[in-house]
């Protein structure tokens, strides 16, 4: 199913360093909540804000970089992907425009994947390293309407209150993020944030919050409940699956791109290796 999803939604497709290709993992994934729930969310919402180049699948595997969609304001918001197998990784930073320590943070990632094929195997990593491209432009927490995306998922707890949106997905961000999720069907997911200085999850999470904490010990894990329409809400309690929101300390900011790997990247590495610790460099 997740095929035809693919064939039949606008996909758009960039700079793929050797041709074209999409964004997907190479199996089918098992059947599971994201699946049931994909079909009528991801045509719709595609449909509203199609992108102008439909999707050709040749080579899909070959795909690196991909444009999702486009923010309020026209800005391409990027994927990155790395190996390819049944264990997918999602990685979003600066969904909050004005908490964006993590942006640097999945760039360095991103080396590190590349020059580590160790820690690729058997597994896909997806990274968005700027989730809200506009608000991240204005030091917003927003998008450029005013609009807090990480309050804007289709969860049971939406509430159309506040900034959050009229209803869920009413703005491209949101769609797009939702539509890479489906495609993607990631096994886990982690979204850095700041500036609480703590490990929060959401659905399944427990273990992979557990062992990404034991390598960030200045993060102690702490719930902080379920936002109303948050990624954490719609990811965790809805479609089931884990995600852990790193919430970086406001001091992130003034650390060099080294000191935050130092700091962060372990952790980030327990991520993408979970639930295995990560191999020595
Ligand atoms: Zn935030």
């Amino acid at each position: 199913m997740l095929d035809h999803i693919l064939r039949s939604s606008p996909w758009l497709l960039v700079l793929a360093g050797g041709g074209c290709a999409g964004i997907t993992p190479g199996a089918p994934p098992p059947m599971g909540p994201i699946e049931r729930r994909a079909a009528a969310p991801v045509s719709a919402g595609v449909a509203g804000d199609a992108p102008s180049v439909a999707a050709h699948l040749a080579g899909r595997a070959e795909a690196r970089f991909a444009m999702i969609g486009r923010s309020v304001s026209g800005a391409a918001i990027d994927v990155r992907a790395f190996g390819e197998g049944p264990d997918v990784i999602l990685f979003l930073a600066s969904i909050h425009g004005d908490e964006d320590a993590g942006t640097p943070l999945l760039q360095r990632l991103a080396d590190e994947l590349e020059a580590r094929p160790d820690l690729l195997a058997g597994r896909r990593v997806v990274l968005v390293p700027v989730a809200n491209p506009d608000g991240r432009t204005s030091r917003r927490r927003t998008n450029g309407r005013g609009v807090d995306l990480n309050r804007n998922f289709p969860a049971e707890n939406f509430d159309a209150r506040g900034r959050h949106g009229a209803e869920p997905l009413c703005e491209p961000e949101s769609r797009a993020l939702h539509d890479l999720i489906l495609r993607e069907d990631p096994a886990r997911v982690v979204s850095i944030h700041q500036p609480i200085a703590c490990l929060d999850w959401d659905g399944p999470a427990d273990d992979l919050a557990e062992l990404m904490g034991r390598h960030a010990p200045d993060l102690p894990l702490k719930k902080l409940g379920s936002r109303p329409g948050s990624l954490g809400s719609w990811v965790g309690l809805e479609l089931g699956r884990p995600i852990v929101t790193v919430e970086l300390p406001r001091s992130a900011d003034r650390l060099s791109a080294a000191k935050r790997w130092e700091r962060w990247g372990p952790m980030l590495l327990a991520a993408v290796t979970f639930p295995d610790e990560p191999p020595p460099e």
